[in-house]
Formats: structure tokens, sequence, C-alpha cells
């Protein structure tokens, strides 16, 4: 049990370092300014195109990301 909820929080922490790093390049975290989510593809047969990113809209900006609804 404990183990899950310190793998939680750094998880969290990570992500809150990841997007005060983005916010300071003025890029979407999710995207990482890209536009676009590229998926590693988990298998050799399986292949999954990039798609755009719906946080930001594509822009890749931080501040598009930040003011979605
Ligand atoms: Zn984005």
């Amino acid at each position: 049990m404990g183990f899950f909820s310190v793998f939680y929080n750094w998880q969290v922490q990570r992500y809150e370092k990841h997007k005060s790093e983005m916010q300071s390049l003025g890029k979407c975290p999710d995207c990482r300014g890209k536009g676009m989510i590229s998926v590693a593809p988990a298998f050799n047969d399986v292949y999954i195109s990039p798609y755009e990113c719906s946080n930001c809209n594509g822009s890749g900006l931080y501040s598009e990301w930040i003011g979605r609804p």
C-alpha cells in the first residue's frame, strides 16, 4: 500500500517538474511543444501514427495548454 502512494507521489512530482520546465520554455507539457503526440510502438507489428495534441490544439504552446477548459 505504501509503495503505491510513494510511486504515485513520485509520478506527480515528476509531472509537476516537467510542467514547470515546459512552462519556462513556453511549450505544451503533453506534446513537448511538438503539437503532435507520437506513440512508440509497443509491439513490432503494431504501429500507431502520431496524432494531434488535443490539449493545446496542435499548437504546442503552453499558453494554449493552460487556457484549455
Ligand atoms: Zn500539446
